[in-house]
């Protein structure tokens, strides 16, 4: 038996609680982990209230990133002891997953801890902070460079936004940060935002193309702001879309794309392949700056996951969230 939250679903209804487990819940894997630390991401928020069908088997552990240490093996990559993460792969939706002290997974899911990272850095900085990355790699794949322009973040105060403006100002972009919490703007700034704007300039249907504003764009939200975030992409520019805040509707023209030669790229962090995540890790340990990452963290234990889960998806937290499943 070990502690952890578990989602169930029957007569009575959709429920999350924190209780004993049996390991008859685990599925399949060919590697026990001792989870120390795991997050709150979008997704998880969405899990545990069950405001969207993201869960597709019961019982399900949430928690769709841990870090931790091995405990037993099958597969000659990995040993007993070992430190290591998980971001996505379905876990918390299909397999169980990292918000209790157990979780068994298969060995080919599994990234290395990097040294530089405490498992508690790693979570802090989780699936939402490996998607930003993913992100910037996206916009310096295109050849994006901090000397041609402006960068716009959507859903700043996020955990994806928050993650992404703390990075790109440790590369040296000037970074336009979009948020709803405009009391929030010096927190925005002191991450590394040039200049705070309010997410209700671009949350509304508007014209096809305007004023060119940013040569780049980090979006967590979709919908009319990702519509209105290409149409002010300057000429040649490039827009990663990872999220759908706002909604998953995507209300543009092909104008931003025909007369401005705009790119947006799809951000998917789930399936990423074990290449691409080792790269995004590799470049955090390099590029996060650890005090602002831990300016943006707050902690919790397992317990309060729950309440701060529906929080979360109320837009009430702010940056990350880790959580100390031992507590
Ligand atoms: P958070 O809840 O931490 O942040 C979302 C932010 O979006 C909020 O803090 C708020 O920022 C903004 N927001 C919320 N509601 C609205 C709204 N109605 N209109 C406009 N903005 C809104 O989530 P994450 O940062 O963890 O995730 C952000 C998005 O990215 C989610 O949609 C998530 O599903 C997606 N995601 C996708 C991944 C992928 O692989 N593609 C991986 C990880 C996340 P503010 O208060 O500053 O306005």
């Amino acid at each position: 038996m070990f502690k952890g939250i578990l989602i169930t679903k029957d007569d009575a209804g959709y429920r999350a609680s924190c209780q004993e487990i049996d390991e008859s819940v685990l599925q399949e894997g060919d590697v026990t982990v001792r989870v120390e630390w795991s997050t709150l991401n979008y997704k998880d928020g969405l899990a545990m209230t069950g405001k969207a069908p993201v869960v597709r088997r019961f019982p399900m552990v949430p928690g769709i990133d841990f870090a931790g240490t091995v405990i037993e093996s099958g597969n000659p990559r990995w040993k007993a002891g070992d430190r290591v993460l998980l971001n996505g792969w379905g876990v918390g939706e299909t397999h169980c997953g990292g918000l209790a002290q157990v979780a068994r997974v298969k060995s080919e899911w599994l990234v290395a801890l990097p040294e530089d990272f405490t498992a508690r850095q790693a979570m802090a900085i989780g699936t939402a902070g490996y998607t930003a990355m993913l992100c910037v790699m996206a916009l310096e794949k295109h050849g994006l460079k901090p000397t041609d322009g402006a960068i716009l973040v959507t859903g700043a105060n996020g955990g994806v936004g928050s993650v992404a403006i703390a990075l790109l100002a440790k590369l040296g972009y000037s970074i336009i940060a979009s948020t709803g919490r405009m009391d929030d703007a010096e927190h925005l700034k002191a991450l590394g935002a040039a200049e705070v704007i309010d997410r209700n300039e671009l949350a509304s249907p508007g014209k096809p193309l305007g004023r060119e504003r940013w040569v780049g764009v980090i979006d967590t939200v979709g919908s009319h702001t990702l519509a209105n975030a290409c149409a002010m992409t300057r000429y040649n520019g490039a827009v990663a879309a990872c999220g759908l805040a706002q909604g998953m509707d995507f209300p543009s023209t092909v104008m931003p794309f025909i007369l401005r030669g705009i790119s947006l790229y799809g951000i998917d962090s789930v399936m990423a392949p074990l290449s691409v995540r080792e790269a995004a890790w590799q470049r955090l340990a390099r590029d996060i700056d650890l005090t602002k990452l831990a300016a943006l963290t707050r902690e919790i234990g397992l317990a309060e996951a729950i309440a701060v889960a529906a929080e979360l998806l109320e837009g009430k937290v702010r940056g990350r969230v880790v959580v100390d499943v031992n507590r």
